[in-house]
């Protein structure tokens, strides 16, 4: 693998670069494919499946989707039952993850809690249990490999960025890169629910700074400035994820005036099912 291109963008006058981990595969990309880095340089004898389970607009499971065809691992994916709406309006990355041969299977709400606590007692050593979003200490290594890639470029910024869902993109990001400032923003629940998550897998280091939004956001929901954030960004020539991405550069327009490296997360297969929602609000503006 090359290491992923850097672009350079200019945002309300100010210099931004950005690391295109979104360009590395159309499913296997951004920073899943940094968390799922071992397991995708694991010999492929070692498992014949792997397990998890979360959201059907998940981009991990698209990821993992993936990395299990590559491997010829076979991928159990659980959920929640769907909704009506959710069975007929099938999003992305949900299709594109059974057409890539995931095996995906609904659990009733009363049981989903206890059967996922339970998921690792079921199963052999021959399968693999993926915690929700990837997150896992197992993603420590992809992120290593990504901290030589920003230490090499020698680029001259003070500041890296990476939005939040479960932190470990962050948390391993910023053990590795000790010299410079980590800014997350959580993106799923507020700063102590991201502290404890990243807490369950490693001490959160000193360098690693939480941006919390003045306003709170509920995650997958559309907020008119959010988009406004979106459709700036596209016109400075990359897109960028509608989940993630918006709250994390909003924090760093208002909250920072660094120079800062944005590590672009990926996710963009996700945002078809997104800007259906934001044109059904009336907030969509022809781009
Ligand atoms: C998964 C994802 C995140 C969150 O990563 P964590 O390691 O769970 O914090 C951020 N941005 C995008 C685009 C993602 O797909």
């Amino acid at each position: 693998m090359k290491d992923s291109p850097i672009s350079s963008i200019i945002l309300r006058e100010r210099e931004f670069f950005v690391k295109r981990d979104d360009l590395i595969d159309p499913y296997l990309a951004g920073n899943k494919y940094r968390k799922l880095y071992t397991l995708l340089h694991t010999p492929p004898e070692k498992y014949h499946t792997l397990i998890s389970y979360g959201g059907t607009q998940s981009n991990a499971m698209l990821a993992i989707a993936a990395l299990c065809k590559q491997k010829g691992w076979k991928f159990l994916y659980y959920t929640k039952e769907l909704s009506q709406v959710q069975k007929q309006n099938k999003n992305g990355n949900f299709v594109i993850s059974l057409e890539l041969g995931m095996y995906h299977k609904e659990l009733a709400q009363e049981e989903y809690r206890d059967f996922i606590a339970s998921l690792r007692l079921h199963f052999d050593e021959k399968v693999f249990v993926l915690d929700q979003g990837g997150a896992s200490m197992n993603a420590r290594e992809g992120m290593e490999v990504l901290a030589k890639e920003i230490r090499e470029s020698a680029l001259d910024v003070d500041a890296i960025a990476t939005p939040s869902g479960t932190g470990t993109t962050a948390l391993y990001l910023a053990h590795a890169l000790p010299e410079y400032t980590i800014y997350t923003t959580p993106c799923i629940g507020d700063t102590s629910y991201l502290q404890e998550q990243m807490l369950a897998l490693a001490p959160i280091p000193e360098n690693l700074m939480i941006l919390e939004n003045q306003k709170k956001y509920h995650f997958a929901k559309p907020y008119r400035e959010f988009f406004e954030i979106y459709q700036e960004l596209f016109q400075t020539g990359i897109e960028f994820d509608l989940l993630y991405a918006p709250g994390m550069w909003k924090a760093l327009l208002e909250q920072t005036s660094q120079k800062i490296l944005y590590i672009h997360s990926g996710g963009v297969s996700g945002n078809e099912s997104m800007l259906e929602r934001y044109r059904a609000k009336g907030f969509f503006k022809e781009m």
